[in-house]
């Protein structure tokens, strides 16, 4: 075999960019595949080349294997890395490919089919001397037969679906009542998922910790990268993955490693793959006390925390031994460095019930001190189509205490807008006591779920920062120039949080500071060399889009701001007169100072977002006072026409 010159990669998102990155890094060329949706996306635009390869459901692209290996020919690219998730555990997929004379970057497709059922894998797990899981992995599949085999296995015990992953099509059954209407579910959400309805039972170990080990394999002979402690789930589904396991001793580890070695080489693995152990963590670490669980023929989401503390990358060297090359490293030459952790960002509604949200990334970064493992820019939007992952966020230290930290610190420091993330909630996690003292299992989340998810205190200084930043005056320069067109009366803007609308009230009070005003409480914001401080807290910063303020407190609250007719609309109700809803551009205007007005006559109108906007007196009165003319260019929330009284 030769180096290949052309690499295409079949996914999207981070893992895209991800593998663009390092074979880029390796002087290939780059071909990127996309649906009609990802045209523009990040991992399009990181590659040299992109072939666009149909509609937006994963069906219809990203699964097409036909269209995919056609865009490699047309390409001239000679080798596929298929990322993880879509076509990557598809031996049917891998066939076409080395059919058509291609490369597939990792295992054979006789590697991948023989981990492909969980329960195939662990029979053969089992004859190759690796531990398993105790359980029922038969073939009889009569409901009578799997009983009796569930009292055989005790409780409390797991059905799982033999095709599963992702955490979907598993139960677990406490109690030998609940087991006929847990098979019957587990195997209806299998045969949807999955489209095969075998499942095993495994007994439930207590007290559980997921520690995966990280093995890489030339075809023949395999090392192990040391092991990922993925504890902190959320329904079986991993939050945060970190490397080393806490609390992991020599002895365990060394005897971890070797069993993960003997399950590659049992299968001649090719490549970057993961053997996922179950460990019962209930009276420590011990080298007789992990059961393998299954075997992913991937790379895996939470491959970066392992590059972070074995100095690799392992995209290369998937790459590496793709083209022929043989294993880069000896066990001998590996060496744990320190500690990583790496939280997986989402777009998602936590107080929802971590409901998969969308929406459109107005702003985007992350901090300097953390990997990002990014797929999305700011101005991207999450759509409803893919996983609404955002990024990953990889913090590596010198010892678990600083990684720890840094990671804290990170998702503090992390802004997202535009959309609901969990950002919150990692960052909870990150700063959760038992999670620092290294006291992780699989049940850490779900115990804990009401701190880890409490709704943070939004205090009216959050509220001013808000209203100030909708207003558009904490980002002016010469604010003082902005606010001399302010007279020191009252201006309001319409805000609303977490279902709770409020209208804020601002006033200049002098050169630097302005007064402002939420339920009855009056904040002072003050700018100062070092921008604003509200009531002497600094500013978090907040980021102005369309429609809505995010105040980055808290990892990050959104407020929206109504539509700006009705905040119009709202403003002059309370005002009598107007107030410009929006920037905008006044096109004519109809009263004059002493002029009798009854509510809801026209006195301006307005040219703002391309449309014409009538502002209408909000009371009958007496017009005290006309601040534009025909012409002029207004900011949002400036006054237009007042009346006597108002203010
Ligand atoms: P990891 O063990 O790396 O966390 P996950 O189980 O979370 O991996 O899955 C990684 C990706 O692969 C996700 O995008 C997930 O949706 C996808 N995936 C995993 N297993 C399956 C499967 N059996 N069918 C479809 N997609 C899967
Ligand atoms: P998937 O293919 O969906 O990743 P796994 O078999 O890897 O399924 O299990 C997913 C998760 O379910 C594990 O990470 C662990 O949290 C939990 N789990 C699986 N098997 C057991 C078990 N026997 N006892 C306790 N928890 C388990
Ligand atoms: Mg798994």
């Amino acid at each position: 075999m030769t180096m290949f010159d052309t690499i295409l990669i079949a996914n999207r998102g981070e893992i895209a960019a991800r593998v663009i990155r390092t074979a880029r890094a390796m002087g290939l060329r780059t071909v990127a595949v996309h649906s009609d949706v990802d045209a523009d996306a990040l991992h399009v635009a990181l590659a040299d080349e992109a072939v666009c390869i149909g509609g937006a459901a994963p069906s219809q692209s990203y699964l097409r294997t036909d269209v995919i290996i056609e865009a490699a020919q047309t390409t001239g690219a000679q080798a596929i890395h298929p990322g993880y998730g879509f076509l990557s555990e598809n031996p049917d997929f891998v066939e076409a490919v080395e059919a058509a004379g291609l490369t597939f970057v990792g295992p054979s497709a006789q590697a991948i089919r023989q981990m492909g059922l969980k329960d195939a894998a662990k029979r053969l797990m089992d004859e190759a001397g690796v531990p398993v899981v105790p359980g029922y992995m038969g073939e009889d599949q009569d409901p009578g037969h799997l009983e009796v085999e569930a009292h055989r296995v005790g409780y409390p015990l797991l059905i799982k679906a033999v095709a599963g992953g992702g955490g979907k099509g598993m139960r677990l059954v406490e109690a030998p009542e609940e087991f006929v209407d847990a098979l019957e579910r587990a195997k209806a959400e299998a045969l949807t998922a999955f489209g095969n309805d075998t499942v095993l039972i495994e007994k439930y170990i207590q007290r559980p910790r997921h520690i995966e080990v990280q093995v890489f394999g030339d075809g023949t002979r395999a090392v192990h990268l040391f092991e990922r402690d993925c504890s902190l789930q959320r329904r079986h589904q991993k939050v945060i993955e970190e490397a080393p396991a806490p609390g992991m001793t020599e002895e365990m580890r060394a005897a971890m490693g070797a069993a993960a070695v003997r399950a590659a080489e049992a299968i001649g693995y090719k490549g970057a793959g993961t053997v996922e152990f179950i460990v019962d963590g209930a009276n420590g670490l011990r080298p007789d006390g992990f059961w393998f669980m299954e075997m992913n023929t991937r790379l895996q989401v939470e491959h970066p925390v392992t590059e972070e503390i074995c100095g690799v990358d392992l995209v290369e060297w998937q790459i590496r031994v793709a083209s022929g090359e043989p294993l880069p490293a000896r066990q001998e030459d590996l060496k744990i460095n320190g500690h990583a952790f790496e939280a997986r960002l989402y777009a998602e509604d936590v107080p929802a019930g971590f409901l998969p949200a969308t929406g459109t990334l107005s702003d985007l970064s992350f901090p300097e001190g953390l990997r990002a493992e990014t797929g999305v820019r700011a101005g991207d939007a999450i759509s409803p189509h893919y996983d609404p992952m955002i990024a990953k966020l990889v913090a590596h230290g010198p010892t678990r205490a600083v990684a720890l930290r840094r990671l804290a610190r990170g998702l503090r420091n992390s802004r997202v807008a535009g959309t609901v993330t969990n950002l919150a909630f990692l960052g909870a996690l990150a700063e959760h006591e038992g999670f620092a003292r290294g006291e992780v299992d699989t049940g850490l989340i779900a115990r804990d779920i009401d701190a880890l998810t409490a709704q943070p205190e939004v205090t009216p200084a959050i509220w001013a920062e808000a209203a100030l930043t909708a207003l558009g005056l904490t980002e002016a320069v010469d604010w003082e120039t902005g606010f001399a067109l302010w007279r020191p009366e009252w201006r309001r803007v319409v805000l609303e949080q977490g279902g709770i609308r409020r209208e804020i009230g601002v006033k200049v009070k002098g050169p630097g500071s302005v007064l402002v005003s939420v339920e009855g409480q009056v904040v002072e914001a003050q700018r100062g060399v070092r921008g604003w401080t509200f009531d002497d807290t600094p500013a978090a910063g907040a980021y102005l889009a369309p429609g809505q303020v995010t105040v980055f407190a808290h990892y990050g609250i959104a407020f929206d701001l109504p539509d700006p007719l009705a905040r119009g609309a709202a403003a002059a109700g309370a005002l009598g007169g107007a107030l410009a809803p929006m920037p905008g551009r006044v096109v004519s205007v109809h009263v004059g100072v002493g002029q009798e007005v009854a509510e809801g006559d026209r006195l301006v109108v307005l040219e703002a977002m391309k449309m014409e906007h009538t502002m209408r007196a909000g009371r009958a009165g007496v017009v005290s006072e006309v601040l534009v003319a025909q012409g002029d260019q207004v900011e949002a929330g400036a006054p237009l026409v007042l009346l006597e009284e108002d203010g």
